[in-house]
């Protein structure tokens, strides 16, 4: 039997609700991946990552699976046993970082830094004489912090910066070459707009030269990917997996949408969701969790007020308004709530009905 589904505004941590242009290719025929029309979607789809990466990197792609396929190929590529790498930890995702470098068989520099407070870049840099590489997350989104990767990116020196821009691509400013990032990866299902499945990364050609070669994973093998993306007009498309046509072309449509708004356009949307929500919740008299001036529009994390069940209004957000919110992570996992204002739902219509439902169910 088929479940029923039912709308819910994903007001949580991602998936977010998805751009109808998006949810719309999903329809579309299913071609063949090597099919001349595939390729020029395909084309397309790079051409518009270069664009809300802020980059112009040839080796721009969507790989097969999710952001954290994103993440092993960032780490798989650049880093092997007995290379340095230092991460900056402050929160989930750059501890997740840490483990999986630490797989390579890399030397990992943990770089740690309360949660709820941005990167330090300063202290990163010096963290170890000649890393082979630097790592940090732009938008952590256990706590709904954003860290200065541009001010990491002048204080690298000869390491690679790699970068996870997952709760940051298409919602919020990304400047890929400005800012030095070597390596990025990221996610379709936040501020693009498109469903979970895919992880926009990029590589820049000085880091493609210093990767490794044979890395661990055959699947996220950079030097074997080059010929799968391949170009409708320029060089041949090879077979190396079967491209998940649907949903690259799904995320062409997503990624063309942000583009045709304007990606300065959406970026402002972004903000100025983040900004009403969060003047919201402190009218409501909550207390916001991430450090102030270093607040993720994109994602708010807002303290659980005394005595208040989490996971009970959570539910009750679910059932009454089919809204979905996040719990916090890890020792704040019921002390903290985390809200998301990501793609379409980036507008005043949503900040409204979250916070209207939120009053209703502390009431
Ligand atoms: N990095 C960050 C900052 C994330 O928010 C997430 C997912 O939420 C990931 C990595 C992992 O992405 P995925 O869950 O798509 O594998």
């Amino acid at each position: 039997m088929t479940t029923t589904l039912t709308y819910r505004h994903l007001f949580g941590p991602g998936p977010s609700n998805c751009y109808p242009e998006a949810i719309s290719a999903l329809g579309n025929p299913v071609l063949g991946h090597l099919d001349p029309l595939f390729l020029e979607i395909m084309d397309s789809a790079c051409q518009g990552l270069r664009q809300v990466w802020g980059t112009t990197n040839s080796r721009t792609l969507p790989l097969s699976g999710t952001g954290s396929a994103g993440m092993e190929a960032a780490f798989v590529n650049a880093v092997g046993p007995g290379d340095v790498a230092v991460v900056a930890v402050n929160g989930m995702f750059g501890a997740r970082m840490c483990e999986v470098a630490r797989r390579t068989g890399a030397q990992v520099v943990r770089v740690e830094h309360p949660w709820g407070t941005p990167i330090d870049p300063e202290r990163v840099a010096a963290a170890h004489p000649s890393p082979k590489v630097i790592a940090a997350v732009h938008a952590e989104t256990s706590t709904g912090v954003l860290s200065d990767i541009a001010a990491l990116g002048q204080l690298k020196g000869d390491a690679l910066l790699i970068a996870d821009a997952v709760t940051s691509i298409g919602g919020l400013e990304l400047y890929a070459d400005k800012w030095g990032i070597d390596v990025g990866y990221a996610g379709t299902q936040k501020c693009l707009g498109v469903p979970p499945g895919l992880s926009p990364f990029t590589i820049s050609d000085a880091a493609f030269e210093l990767r490794i070669k044979d890395p661990q994973s055959w699947y996220l093998d950079l030097g074997l990917l080059g010929g799968y993306v391949g170009s409708a007009s320029g060089s041949r498309r090879t077979y190396h997996h079967t491209a998940p046509v649907t949903m690259i072309a799904s995320l062409e449509a997503g990624v063309n949408r942000v583009l045709q708004e304007g990606l300065g356009t959406v970026q402002a949307r972004h903000v100025a969701a983040g900004l009403a929500l969060q003047d919201g919740l402190e009218e409501m008299g909550l207390d916001l969790f991430a450090a102030a001036g270093s607040r993720l529009p994109s994602l708010t994390t807002v303290k659980v007020p005394d005595g208040v069940d989490s996971a009970a209004v959570r539910a009750y957000l679910l059932e009454r308004f089919n809204i979905e919110i996040g719990a916090g992570v890890g020792e704040f996992a019921s002390s903290v709530w985390r809200i998301g204002m990501m793609g379409p739902n980036a507008n005043p219509a949503s900040v409204t009905l979250v916070l209207g439902a939120l009053k209703e169910a502390l009431a």
